[in-house]
């Protein structure tokens, strides 16, 4: 007697379905865990800060200790580097590695006038010392300038390949001050302006508004404001017991003033929170501060890895 289609031997489709789910459940744990394992190894990035000369500075030294007013957001006419502090003032830039990309915070200058006049001692371009850690300046993916004065916007050309990012305030600031016939003002050379004008040419410049931009997972620039028209500044995790590192360029002169000088409430405010970012002021990276080459350890002829 015919019994109707029978249910072919097996698992029910209920057992069955919850099988499925089951297992694409546990695959799918395990795959999002080993994203989340390479995304957390992809953010980690190693920091570097490159030392390319010292001067002297304040009473009694060959370098006068510049006008307060420029540290403060109002250059002045000359545009001397914000020495406010007497002592030793270091010339840095930053190498941060990691993600496939290699990036530079400030390439420094390349103008042996300005050397001499600032009496820098050791005096080395920038180039030079990313060769030491086997960098090709070609080899740079991206050029990040926190602001457009001499010592830190002085020597891009050479890095012909990267995408250079400033904030758009700072080079229409730039552009406004210096011309072919007015070469140097506030702090800013014409012929470095120049050389940005052809980087933007060749669609390589990226112009910044005001807000926080994360330019790769782990790497984010802020809007400063404190030392130039549009100065930005750099928050990095580096991952591991460093966590958070901050590149500050000139907001800061040096590391005491990031403590004692916090002259107006905004920028006390945009200091605590640089360091609270960082986890202590340990990590918080000036461009003149000479107490990073004695914080970390030197792993090349003038470079300290920040761990
Ligand atoms: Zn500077």
């Amino acid at each position: 007697m015919a019994t109707g289609p029978s249910r072919p031997a097996g698992v029910h489709p209920l057992v069955a379905a919850a099988l499925f789910v089951g297992i694409a459940l546990f695959v799918g744990g395990i795959v999002r865990t080993a994203v989340d394992h390479r995304q957390a190894r992809r953010a980690g990035w190693r920091v570097f800060a490159l030392l390319y000369g010292v001067s002297e500075v304040g009473e009694g030294a060959e370098v006068p200790v510049a006008a307060e007013g420029h540290a403060s957001g109002d250059p002045g006419e000359g545009g001397d580097c914000p020495a406010t502090r007497p002592g030793e003032l270091a010339w840095s830039a930053f190498l941060i590695k990691g993600q496939r990309r290699t990036v530079l915070f400030d390439t420094g200058f390349d103008d042996p006038a300005m050397a001499r006049r600032w009496r820098v001692r050791g005096f080395r371009r920038v180039t030079s010392i990313v060769r030491t850690l086997g960098v090709d300046p070609e080899d740079v993916t991206d050029v990040v300038l926190s602001h457009l004065h001499w010592d830190h916007a002085g020597n891009v050309a050479p890095f012909t390949r990267a995408r250079v990012w400033v904030r758009r305030a700072e080079y229409d600031w730039a552009r406004s001050v210096v011309a072919p016939e007015r070469f140097a003002r506030h702090g800013v050379h014409w012929t470095d302006v120049e050389v940005l004008q052809s980087i933007e040419r060749r669609g390589h410049l990226e112009l910044l508004g005001d807000r926080g931009v994360e330019i790769a997972p782990g790497l984010r620039l802020h809007l400063g404001g404190l030392h130039s028209r549009g100065d930005q500044w750099l928050e990095v995790r580096v991952g591991g017991t460093v966590g958070t590192v901050v590149i500050v360029g000139d907001d800061a002169a040096s590391f005491a003033s990031l403590t004692r000088e916090a002259a107006d409430a905004a920028r006390a405010r945009l200091r605590a929170r640089m360091a609270e970012l960082a986890g202590g002021e340990d990590h918080v990276l000036m461009s003149h501060d000479i107490g990073i080459w004695s914080r970390f350890p030197e792993v090349a002829d003038r470079v300290v890895e920040i761990r």
